[in-house]
């Protein structure tokens, strides 16, 4: 059976800081990453540009094999993870084979969570994870005459703003009662909305698709009121579920079947594995509570914290604890999310909101301190806000002046902080 000394399992955000921050100590130390994608690194943010034809998928890696060469990193694409052997530091793999480690880390991600709606399998959908789906939803949407998003999130917003663009008529079917639920709030939402309305999109938000089935377009979706929708293009975008399929039988690494709980250096309950990114359960920032913050920042920062823990680094310093932090561009418009969104007892809210110009900005202090902002069309640095938050920098003297221009004052704190 090949040994390797560090076995990396997947090939996204997570798994290539990881690999960087292994060889920044061990440059010779025998290293594999593995993983079932077929293709060289990418990341999962540049989908919808592959959906759109802006970015081409053969020019969106990450790495090329030269990269892995000169690391002397032993690459393998297209296999996956079937079983993990925690008792005997092995994993299986889907060919059979098996391969043996000294140390382990999985950062295999997450898959879209597919709800079982009656019929859903008789019918063809799309999703939206892996580059091949971006390349398959991409050739769809230019034969499409009627497409349907069932999910709200960011992924579904922007493939539908993709379709919309492309001159898909596109209806958004939504349980919540707004979109982008989760990410903004109403007012954020309310926006949204009405800039996806206004370029055509249909949005129904409150309902839920509760049966599929075959038809002569492609297929026919039934929601809760009654009513019925009609595509030939159908994405499945519901959120997604953490690629734990290979723990059976160590299933002790998982809370509540969601994530691979780790510590704060990503170590799992099991000797000698570790986890990072979507698929790792960590301490959130705001709480002592065991959290899934499946963004990039995060997944790279869990993935750097990792290599350094599986290497023995001594200038490892410990998970601080996930902060939301999301931005999302539309129709030339953006909004942003930073940090919590629930107000605390004592603490303060601050919203300016300028209809006409479609500007939002709400800010949530407590004791002076930044808990969360979030904003539309208002310019600042999700990184800065969230090292704000990070540190509790005490706002109070510059209150006034940081919500006028978060942005320059954010900055003007930072370079301070940094210094
Ligand atoms: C369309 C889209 C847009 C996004 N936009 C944003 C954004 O703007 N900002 C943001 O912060 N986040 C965004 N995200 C989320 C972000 O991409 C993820 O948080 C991030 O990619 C997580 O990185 P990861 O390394 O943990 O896992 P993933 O990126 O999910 O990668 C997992 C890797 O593991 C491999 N793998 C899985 N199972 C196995 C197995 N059994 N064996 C071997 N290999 C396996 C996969 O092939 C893959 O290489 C977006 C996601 C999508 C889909």
């Amino acid at each position: 059976m090949p040994n390797t000394k560090y076995l990396v399992v997947g090939s996204s955000h997570a798994a290539l800081e990881a690999v960087q921050a292994i060889r920044m100590h061990d440059s010779e130390g025998s290293l594999t990453l593995l993983t079932r994608d077929s293709h060289l690194p990418y990341s999962p943010t540049v989908l919808p540009y592959v959906v759109s034809g802006r970015s081409a998928p053969n020019a969106v890696a990450l790495r090329d094999d030269a990269y892995f060469t000169q690391h002397k990193v032993d690459f393998v694409r297209g296999k996956a993870v079937k079983s993990l052997h925690a008792d005997r530091n092995a994993v299986e793999l889907d060919d059979g084979s098996e391969i043996a480690y000294e140390r382990l880390l999985l950062a295999t991600g997450a898959s879209p969570a597919i709800p079982p709606i009656e019929g859903i399998g008789s019918v063809s959908y799309h999703v939206l994870r892996t580059l091949d789906d971006a390349t398959k939803l991409n050739a769809a949407m230019k034969q499409a005459k009627q497409a349907v998003v069932m999910g709200a999130g960011l992924v579904g917003m922007h493939a539908a703003e993709n379709l919309v663009k492309a001159g898909v008529p596109v209806t958004i079917v939504e349980m919540a009662k707004q979109l982008t639920d989760g990410y903004f709030d109403a007012t954020a939402a309310g926006l949204i909305e009405k800039a996806f309305t206004d370029n055509g999109a249909k949005i129904l938000t409150g309902s839920r698709v509760v049966k599929l089935a075959p038809s002569s377009l492609g297929a026919t979706l039934t929601l809760d009121s009654g009513a019925t929708l009609e595509a030939d293009l159908l994405l499945v975008a519901t959120g997604v579920r953490a690629n734990i399929g290979f723990l059976n039988g160590s299933g002790a690494l998982v809370a509540h079947d969601r994530g691979i709980l780790v510590d704060e250096t990503m170590q799992t309950s099991a000797a000698n594995v570790w986890a990072a990114g979507d698929v790792a359960q960590a301490k959130g920032f705001f709480s002592e509570d065991k959290v899934m913050n499946a963004i990039l920042p995060d997944a790279a920062e869990q993935g750097r914290i990792a290599g350094q823990a599986m290497v023995g680094d001594p200038g490892l310093r410990r998970y601080p604890g996930g902060i939301p932090l999301n931005t999302y561009h539309f129709f030339g418009r953006h909004a942003i999310s930073v940090g919590s969104s629930k107000v605390p007892e004592g603490g303060e809210v601050f919203t300016r909101f300028d209809e006409a110009s479609g500007r939002y900005l709400k800010a949530i202090f407590l004791d002076g301190r930044l808990r969360g902002i979030y904003g539309v069309n208002e310019f600042f640095d999700g990184g800065v806000m969230c090292q704000l938050i990070l540190r509790g920098t005490d706002l109070t003297p510059v209150k006034e002046r940081f919500l006028a221009e978060p942005m320059k004052v954010g900055r003007e704190l930072m370079s301070k902080l940094w210094r």
